[in-house]
């Protein structure tokens, strides 16, 4: 199974990255729980001990719990990527899945005081984290720099905190790189082998790692 993608700069922008396109091939990284609760503990917000709490649930529970963490993020996506999105009110999507989550607030004591939410049932306690992570990205972000990334064959989204704000790949040994090896090719007018620089190509393993898939 492909790794998890951080290149979003926020866990709510990458929960969106758990369905990319690889060679070509929408791929679903959250496919169980066990996979959900990997990305949670990559992404930092999987709380001690709630693993071996999740996985003692019978398997109904667990599939339904990981089957609406896959809704909630494509309610995000509706909400902070629309295009291609059919829902005339995304926001209200993304409300409505909420319903079901209880909780209280509470004071987490660390180095500083911080706000918690928490609830003493398992399944319940995940979907507050995650949904605290997916409300996070649709309320707290500049909403004109959360961007797709400009390779049209890459799904990835991304927060820009460039200082001038005009990132526009996921990933510069990526996307970018490949779109820096069109432009060059086109400028010097290359013609002796068959352009590599075609979509669709593929980010593997997030940041760094690159796999080209028509090389
Ligand atoms: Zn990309």
């Amino acid at each position: 199974m492909p790794d998890f993608l951080w290149v979003g700069n926020h866990p709510g922008i990458d929960f969106l990255n758990t369905r990319p396109i690889l060679e070509g091939h929408e791929v679903e990284l959250l496919g169980d729980l066990g996979r959900l609760l990997d990305w949670c503990d990559e992404a930092r917000i999987l709380r001690p001990e709630l693993r071996r709490r999740l996985e003692a649930m019978p398997t109904g529970r667990q599939r339904r719990l990981a089957g609406w963490a896959r809704d909630l993020r494509e309610a995000l996506r509706a909400v902070l990527d629309p295009t291609g999105a059919t829902d005339p009110d995304p926001a209200s999507r993304l409300d409505a899945l909420l319903t079901g989550t209880h909780g209280r607030l509470a004071v987490a004591v660390g180095e500083l005081p911080a706000l918690d939410v928490i609830t003493t049932d398992a399944a319940g306690q995940l979907r507050l984290d995650l949904a605290r992570v997916a409300i996070a990205a649709a309320t707290d972000l500049e909403a004109d720099r959360v961007r797709r990334c400009a390779n049209p064959a890459c799904v990835l989204v991304f927060y820009d905190v460039s200082k001038g704000g005009q990132r526009r790949w996921c990933d510069m040994a990526g996307c970018g790189n490949r779109a820096k090896a069109i432009s060059y090719q086109r400028r010097h007018g290359r013609t002796g082998r068959r352009p590599v620089a075609e979509p669709p190509f593929t980010t593997l393993h997030g940041l760094g790692a690159t796999y080209r898939a028509l090389e």
